[in-house]
């Protein structure tokens, strides 16, 4: 006797304007999104959606857009108990004297508090997918892909490699965990800034790691080119520029996500592009700590894939992907003085499909498309600030914050509804995420406080 077919019910998202992302970038009015279990099964006019689904859930949104879920492809998610610690630093006393200290003296429990309120923000933002770099060996990460997991979200952790002697337990790591919390979390090798340390003093790590990612099926994650001595080192010492060391050491290639990249040249650029490697902009961050402005226009133009990031609540103060987009066109129109230099759509790809490619993910995530997994977020415009719509790209990129977001799914399951987290005790997070901050707050400097308070 043949079994029934088990078919799981459908979600019916309806009248939406759905920001697709597909090739063709498809805008659709009056649009409805069909999801089945974890992915997405139809797209199209919510007229014929609701005919040919009777029987399915329905989430009527009239009004909202929706849109792929955001992803943030440089995260700190461990660094959200930091923020307003280090405000107006350049890099060497913000990693010298607090981002540093944090890592190394904290307890690891603390960063599941710090996760679970970096995650909350995400979800409140319509962040789905997040890459966190430099994850620290001395975390639990049962503890974080568990947290992960309660949460909904996805992530790429890259496990911290700085020395020969952890590339085993790095690859015990990633070989363990990837694949957690039913698929979501992916692990990489999340490696330092090749400069000083990794060229002079362990030259054999970098390529050593790039093999053994390639061997794992695993990838690499690191800082790049951030500084302006990311770039004079290496002229200096071996008139190359960084990324010609990086394609000599073999840690270049679609499996590696490049974080900032401020100071590449045109010549890296191609070799960007002919090797297929991706960088992630994060251009709060990089105009706050006065390191430079990724050059996207550029690189997008040479063919490579530019991801965005928030980089983080240290030195961005927010894990807002909304407001980012804006940001990545506003720091490329004033470095370039040139208004309309990246564009509104060029940003929401960054956040989108292009974030999802960087990730080696572009099949999966990115785009609302049949097949793909369903991460959705729906975005409620129909406010003071973000009305009238007459471009739905330009008031969700250059009106809209995070706080717009209305309802969030990934790979299916609601996670924000109304605005309201559905499986989230928020104040719980709020509170341990509170009390893991005083506990760190000692082991920080203190910086003298400008205005009195009492
Ligand atoms: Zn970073």
């Amino acid at each position: 006797m043949a079994l029934p077919v088990l078919r799981c019910r459908v979600l019916l998202v309806t009248d939406v304007t759905a920001l697709t992302m597909d090739v063709d970038r498809r805008i659709i009015r009056d649009a409805a999104i069909a999801i089945e279990g974890r992915r997405i099964v139809e797209v199209g006019k919510a007229a014929e959606l609701r005919a040919r689904h009777p029987a399915a859930e329905v989430i009527a949104a009239p009004g909202m857009l929706a849109i792929p879920g955001l992803i943030d492809a440089h995260a700190h998610a461990d660094q959200s108990l930091l923020r307003g610690r280090t405000d107006d630093l350049p890099w060497v006393p913000f990693l010298a004297d607090w981002i540093g200290p944090y890592l190394q003296r904290r307890d690891p429990s603390v960063a599941v508090a710090a996760y679970r309120l970096t995650m909350l923000e995400m979800l409140r933002s319509g962040t789905t997918c997040f890459v966190s770099p430099n994850v620290d060996p001395r975390d639990d990460l049962a503890s974080l892909t568990g947290a992960i997991g309660e949460m909904g979200l996805r992530a790429v952790l890259a496990h911290w490699v700085d020395s020969p002697a952890g590339l085993d337990p790095a690859s015990a790591a990633v070989t363990r965990w990837d694949g957690a919390a039913d698929g979501r979390v992916h692990m990489r090798f999340g490696l330092d800034i090749p400069r000083l340390a990794g060229d002079r003093y362990q030259p054999s790590l970098y390529s050593a790691a790039g093999a053994r990612a390639r061997e794992l099926g695993s990838g690499l994650v690191y800082h790049f080119c951030s500084e302006t001595e990311d770039w004079t080192y290496y002229e200096d010492r071996f008139g190359l520029r960084p990324t010609q060391w990086a394609e000599r050491e073999g840690i270049l290639g679609p499996t590696t996500l490049l974080i900032n990249g401020c100071w590449l040249t045109a010549v890296e650029a191609r070799i960007l592009a002919t090797t297929g490697t991706p960088v992630v902009a994060s251009p709060t961050a990089t105009m706050k700590m006065a390191s430079g402005t990724t050059p996207v226009r550029d690189l997008r133009d040479a063919g490579v894939t530019v991801a965005l990031g928030t980089d983080g609540a240290a030195n961005n103060n927010s894990f807002d992907m909304v407001r980012e987009m804006k940001a990545a066109c506003l720091a490329q129109n004033a470095s370039r003085r040139r208004a309309g230099t990246l564009h509104a759509e060029d940003a929401l790809e960054m956040a989108t499909i292009d974030g999802a490619r960087a990730l080696g993910l572009g099949d999966e995530l990115g785009s609302l498309e049949p097949g793909k997994l369903a991460d959705v977020v729906l975005v409620d415009l129909a406010r003071a600030g973000t009305w009238p719509v007459h471009d739905p790209v330009s008031n969700l990129v250059y009106a809209a914050h995070g706080g717009h977001v209305d309802t969030v799914i990934v790979d299916g399951s609601v996670l924000l509804r109304a605005g309201r987290p559905m499986r989230v005790d928020e104040a719980a997070v709020l509170d341990d995420a509170a009390r893991a901050a005083e506990a760190v707050a000692p082991l920080l400097p203190r910086r003298p406080e400008r205005w009195p308070q009492g």
